[in-house]
């Protein structure tokens, strides 16, 4: 029997605003134990939360960036549980109206454009963290950091449409860069502030009902995600067809040993006890507001690829690296607008020196220097990474390092025969069993030209001149 697997992704991002979701504290990542804290996020009886507009105008933003249908009305709900980092022992999240319905998102795996559907986007609190750390008492101690307690986070529920382990991080990905656009989320994943729960069944192809679902967790990377995905996959229907069932429970995938463990058995909504938080209002979004955060959107990576490959010709691979991020978009149509030579290798040039480019270490203005003199003959490629490098290494222009270190590259042919001459008297040998048929000795004689001229001589022309002289 042949199966197909069925793979639906809960995203919780960290919302980057300055302060907490119903408090004043920082919500910065890295202060020391405890210092972000007060009577509200460490759920002291008697506080009372109140909603950060921003964190709002954030999810807001995501929701028309995805397509989601933002609600007027949405509610604020407590989900119970208890957890020595949840002082409270409930979380604030939204549970029957969320904050935005029926979005998507399109993507474009093994070649297919594809659209993944959003199921919802809701607001919550994030909980604190535990720290197992030194001893107490002879035993093993664990420490609460309530630093994270009600840090502002979004939770973004996609449809069971993705069918393969690269679907899942084609989507992940696109998510990813489009919060990152939104200035929504810092997309860190190693802080955690983007990660991702995967949901994942299996059925016979042609099936149409899904079947039981695991939910993995504790993955920090995309390529993480594709290979637990990929594992528990196999496991699932390796399972299936030695006559086990499927049961639904929460996996943890060990990245090290690089398979999925059974963490506990899945809990269902009603274990939660979720009810109206009685000490928020409902939230109302008005049109108006919605309309004014709309004109906020910047150009999408998707729509960003599919402009970068038509208006300037370049392939879509190089759009989509060009694409990953803002910054480094802006810097290639930057240099393309420097100088109008062909945008596919100022896209290359962009790319290799990307990290820079982004970093602020680089100007376009450079890369358009480098492309132009290279197209036009005046440095070699070697010589123009060297000049870039340097123009990095001390922010200076890079023609005024090309000048003041006489790198030109010599095109002139006249000079170039003559080195040449000498260099043909001075291996008599090489040059008769040249024209004797070993016709490998030309590269040689170029090397020997470019040892003459430390690298500056054009390696084309040198080439022609040198076949010219040897018949
Ligand atoms: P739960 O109530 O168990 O959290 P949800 O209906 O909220 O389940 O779905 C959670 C996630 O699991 C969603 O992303 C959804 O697309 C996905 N999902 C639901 N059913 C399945 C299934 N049978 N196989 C794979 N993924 C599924
Ligand atoms: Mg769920
Ligand atoms: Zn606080």
């Amino acid at each position: 029997m042949e199966f197909e697997a069925v793979i639906g992704l809960e995203v919780h991002a960290q919302l980057s605003t300055q302060s907490k979701i119903f408090c004043a504290c920082s919500a910065s990542f890295g202060a020391p134990p405890n210092e972000n804290t007060c009577p509200v996020c460490t759920g002291m009886p008697g506080v009372l939360p109140v909603l950060n507009r921003r964190v709002v105008e954030f999810a807001i933003r995501t929701a028309l960036a995805t397509s989601c249908e933002v609600q007027k009305k949405s509610v604020f709900a407590r989900k119970n549980y208890f957890y020595p980092d949840l002082p409270k022992a409930y979380q604030i999240s939204q549970y029957e109206l969320p904050l935005a319905l029926a979005g998507h998102i399109d993507i474009e795996a093994n070649g297919a454009a594809k659209r993944i559907g959003i199921t919802r986007i809701h607001m919550e609190e994030d909980a604190g963290k535990l720290v197992h750390e030194g001893e107490f008492a002879g035993a093993q101690a664990s420490l609460a950091d309530l630093n994270r307690c009600s840090v502002p986070l979004m939770e973004i529920v996609s449809e069971p449409d993705l069918r393969t382990p690269e679907e899942a991080g084609a989507y992940l990905r696109r998510l990813h860069d489009v919060l990152v656009y939104l200035e929504v989320c810092d997309g860190n994943m190693e802080e955690g502030s983007f990660r991702c729960d995967a949901n994942v069944s299996v059925r016979p192809r042609g099936q149409k009902e899904f079947g039981t679902k695991a939910e993995l967790k504790n993955m920090n990377s995309f390529r993480n995600v594709e290979k637990a995905l990929e594992h528990e996959i196999r496991r699932q229907i390796d399972w299936i067809e030695d006559g086990g069932k499927v049961i639904q429970e929460t996996r943890l995938w060990d990245a090290a040993a690089g398979v999925t463990i059974s963490m506990r058995g899945k809990e269902e909504a009603h274990d939660y006890r979720y009810f109206p938080d009685p000490d928020l209002l409902p939230l109302v979004v008005d049109d108006a507001w919605v309309e004014e955060l709309r004109k906020t959107i910047p150009e999408l990576p998707g729509e960003k690829i599919a402009r970068l490959e038509s208006a300037y010709g370049i392939p879509k691979y190089d759009a989509g690296i060009l694409s990953s991020s803002r910054a480094l978009a802006d810097f290639f149509e930057a240099s393309a607008a420097f100088y109008g030579g062909n945008p596919k290798v100022t896209a290359n040039e962009c790319i290799h020196w990307k990290d820079a480019a982004v970093s602020g270490k680089l100007s376009p203005e450079t890369i358009a220097h480098a492309v132009e003199d290279r197209e036009s003959g005046a440095i070699s490629a070697t010589v123009s990474k060297k000049l870039v490098e340097l123009a990095i290494e001390t922010g200076r222009p890079i023609r005024s390092i090309r000048d003041e270190k006489g790198l030109t590259q010599v095109s002139d042919a006249g000079a170039l025969e003559e080195i040449v001459s000498r260099i043909l008297a001075a291996n008599p040998k090489e040059a008769e069993s040249y024209r004797g048929g070993k016709t490998g000795l030309l590269s040689f004689f170029v090397g020997q030209v470019m040892k003459e001229t430390r690298g500056k001589a054009n390696p084309k022309i040198v080439q022609e001149v040198l076949r010219k002289k040897l018949g």
